[in-house]
C-alpha cells in the first residue's frame, strides 16, 4: 500500500515516482509531529510532518507544503536517537546469545534486522575492525549513523548492540566508546606468544600446578611444561587485557560487552589453554562477556570450515564447558559460511554464544549484482583479479585464482553457481577494499543495490536464516 504522504511528497519535491519511497515500517507519531524515513533519487531521508517539525531539533530544509526534509547526518542521528532509544545500541551480557553481521557497505541493515529480530539471538549490527573501516573508507561514526537510521526504517525495537570489533589499543578502544559502541572486541594477537615480562611462573605455580580442575565433567591438569607453555603463550595478553578492563571498560560508566579475542594468531587454543586464560581473568577480577579461542584447523573467511570435524567436535565441547563454568559465552570468529559445524556449535554451546560474520553479507551483495547487472559483476571480477595478490596482504586464504575458470566461459545465467565456489568467493571476499577503492566502481555498486535492495534484502534473510537455522537459534 503507498504510504498516504507519497503522492504530497512527489507533488511537492516535482520528482518522478519511482524516486521516492516512503518506507511504511519507519513511521512514528509524536505529540505534534510524525516522523518517516524516505529515500529521495537513491539518498534516505527523515521526513516529518506536522506543525512540531521546526521545534523537534532535527535539521533540514523545509518544503514549501509545511513537511521537513532532514539528511541522515550525524548531528539528526543524535536527536533521533533522544527520541526513539531502541535506535541505540545496548550490550546484552554473558547469557544472552548474539549475533554479529558486519555490514561493509553501510547497507544491510535491513536485511539483517529481518533475518534476526525473530531468532534467539540478539543482533549486533554495528561491527566493524579497523582493518575494514581502513579498507572500505569509513568510520566508526558514519557505521553507527547508517545502522541507527535502518533501525528506525524498520520500525525495529528489539534491541541491538555495537561491537568495535578486533581493537589492538587503547586509544582504539577509547575511540570506539566515545562513539557510543557497547561492545569491544580485544584483539590480543600482538601481544600473544610474546614472552613475559610480567606474569612471573614462579607466581602462578601453586594456582596450576599439583591440583585438578574439574570442568565439565571431565578433569584437567597442568605439568609444569603446559604451564611454562601457557605463560609464555598468554602472559602478557592477560597482562593487556586487565590493563584495557580496568582503564577503559570499568570506567566507561555504562554496560559493556567485553569480550577477549585470542584467535588471530598461529597458536590453536587447547582447552587446556582457554582453561589458563579463564582462571586468570578470574583470579585478576577482569570480567569478560565471550572469549574467541583459536579452534583446530582453519576458519577462512566467507567459506566452510577446513579440518578434522571430529577433533574439532572434541575440543569445541571442551571449550565450550570451560566458558559456561567461568560464566561467558563462546565466541565463533569467522562465522561466515561454517555451515558443517554449526549444528555441533549449537549443541555443544546451547545456545550461550556469540558468532562474528561480515564477508558473507558483502558476498550476497556481489551475488546481487551478478544477478541484477552480469556485466557489472564482470567488471567487479576483473578489478578482483587484478587484485587479488595485493590482498592477500590482509586476509589469509587458500584461494588458487589458478583454478577460477575465465569469466569468458561463463554465460550469465552460471554467473550464481559460479560464485558459490570457494577459490571465486574468496576472490571477492578479500578484494572489496579494491572494488570499493575505484570510485567508478563503488559509485555503480551503491547504484545498483539501492535501486535493487528489496532483492539484496531476501537474499540476506534466506542466508543469515540459514547460519542461524543450523546453530540451532532461529
Ligand atoms: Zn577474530
Amino acid at each position: 500500500m503507498k504510504h498516504p504522504y507519497v503522492n504530497d511528497l512527489i507533488d511537492t519535491l516535482g520528482r518522478s515516482g519511482e524516486d521516492v519511497i516512503l518506507y511504511p515500517s519507519s513511521s512514528v507519531s509524536f505529540p505534534d509531529f510524525s516522523l518517516h524515513m524516505a529515500k529521495i533519487s537513491g539518498e534516505r531521508h527523515l521526513l516529518l510532518v506536522g506543525e512540531g517539525a521546526s521545534r523537534s531539533g532535527f535539521r533540514g530544509e523545509l518544503l514549501s507544503n509545511g513537511m521537513l526534509l532532514c539528511p541522515t547526518t550525524h548531528d539528526n542521528r543524535l536527536i533521533l536517537n533522544g527520541l526513539i532509544p531502541t535506535t541505540v545500541p545496548q550490550a546484552f551480557g554473558k547469557e544472552q546469545a548474539t549475533f554479529g553481521v558486519g555490514d561493509r557497505l553501510g547497507i544491510a541493515t535491513p536485511g539483517h534486522i529481518r533475518a534476526l529480530s525473530r531468532s534467539r539471538a540478539k543482533p549486533i549490527l554495528a561491527q566493524q575492525s579497523k582493518r575494514e573501516l581502513a579498507l572500505t573508507g569509513r568510520t566508526y561514526e558514519q557505521v553507527l549513523d547508517d545502522v541507527s537510521f535502518s533501525v528506525f526504517q524498520e520500525g525495529y525495537t528489539g534491541g541491538f548492540g555495537a561491537d568495535g570489533d578486533h581493537l589492538k589499543s587503547i586509544e582504539e578502544i577509547r575511540e570506539a566508546l566515545a562513539c557510543g559502541y557497547t561492545m569491544i572486541t580485544l584483539d590480543c594477537s600482538s601481544v600473544i606468544g610474546k614472552g613475559t615480562e610480567h606474569l612471573s611462573v614462579q607466581g602462578s605455580r601453586e594456582r596450576y600446578l599439583d591440583r585438578d580442575f574439574y570442568v565439565g565433567g571431565r578433569d584437567y591438569s597442568f605439568t609444569e611444561s603446559d604451564l611454562n607453555r601457557c605463560v609464555l603463550v598468554y602472559g602478557n595478553a592477560l597482562e593487556f587485557a586487565e590493563t584495557v578492563y580496568r582503564e577503559c571498560i570499568l570506567t566507561s560508566g555504562k554496560e559493556i560487552d567485553f569480550e577477549l579475542s585470542i584467535d588471530e594468531t598461529d597458536s590453536v587454543t587447547t582447552p587446556l589453554d582457554h582453561l589458563f586464560v579463564a582462571t586468570e581473568l578470574l583470579s585478576r577480577g577482569v570480567e569478560i562477556t565471550s572469549l574467541a579461542p583459536r579452534f583446530a584447523g582453519e576458519f577462512q573467511k566467507g567459506i566452510d570450515y577446513i579440518g578434522d570435524l571430529a577433533l574439532l567436535e572434541g575440543e569445541l565441547a571442551q571449550h565450550a564447558a570451560i566458558a559456561d563454568h567461568y560464566g561467558y559465552k563462546l565466541s565463533i570468529h569467522s562465522g561466515s559460511d561454517k555451515f558443517s559445524v554449526f549444528p555441533m556449535i549449537g549443541k555443544h554451546t546451547d545456545g550461550r554464544l556469540h558468532v562474528k560474520t561480515s564477508g558473507t553479507s558483502w558476498l550476497e551483495a556481489v551475488a546481487t549484482i551478478a544477478h541484477c547487472d552480469p556485466s557489472l559483476y564482470r567488471r567487479l571480477h576483473e578489478c578482483a583479479l587484478a587484485n587479488f595478490e595485493a590482498a592477500t596482504a590482509f586476509y589469509h586464504v587458500s584461494a588458487d585464482i589458478e583454478r577460477i575458470r575465465p569469466l569468458s566461459a561463463v554465460s550469465d545465467e552460471d554467473l550464481l553457481s559460479y560464485l558459490a565456489l570457494d577459490d571465486s568467493r574468496q576472490l571477492l571476499h578479500i578484494t572489496y577494499g579494491f572494488l570499493l577503492g575505484d570510485p567508478e566502481l563503488r559509485r555503480s555498486i551503491y547504484d545498483l543495490l539501492s535501486a535493487q535492495e528489496e532483492i539484496y534484502f531476501d537474499r540476506l534473510v534466506g542466508h543469515i536464516g540459514r547460519h542461524l537455522h543450523l546453530l540451532g537459534i532461529q
